[in-house]
């Protein structure tokens, strides 16, 4: 068991990779949180929602690269990015 962490809100952070090689992450794990409200259920579920369809395409793709993930980060970003950032 490793030792408890804490990730600070993204306040004026610049965008961070949310994916890799065969994971991509989701909700407050991605930081996708308002950092002024602390709101972030509307965030994890959208961000659910678009990592569900992302996952549809790697597999009728069958290409679970960092590469192909790109295009996750992106969407997220550019549909979540404004309020997250
Ligand atoms: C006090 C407080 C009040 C908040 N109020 C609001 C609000 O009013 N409105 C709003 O929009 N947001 C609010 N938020 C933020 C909101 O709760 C989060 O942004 C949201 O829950 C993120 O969803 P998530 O699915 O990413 O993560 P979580 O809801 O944290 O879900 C992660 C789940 O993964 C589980 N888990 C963790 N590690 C493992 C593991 N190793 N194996 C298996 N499971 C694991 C956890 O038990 C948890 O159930 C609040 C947060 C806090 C702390």
């Amino acid at each position: 068991m490793s030792a408890f962490q804490g990730y600070g809100l993204p306040l004026g952070s610049k965008a961070r990779p949310i994916s890799g090689d065969h994971f991509m992450l989701v909700g407050d794990a991605a930081h996708l949180i308002d950092p002024l409200t602390g709101e972030g259920i509307g965030n994890a579920f959208y961000s659910g929602f678009i990592a569900a369809e992302h996952a549809a395409e790697c597999l009728k793709e069958r290409d679970f690269s960092a590469s192909f993930m790109k295009a996750y980060d992106q969407r997220v970003q550019r549909v979540l990015g404004s309020e997250c950032n």
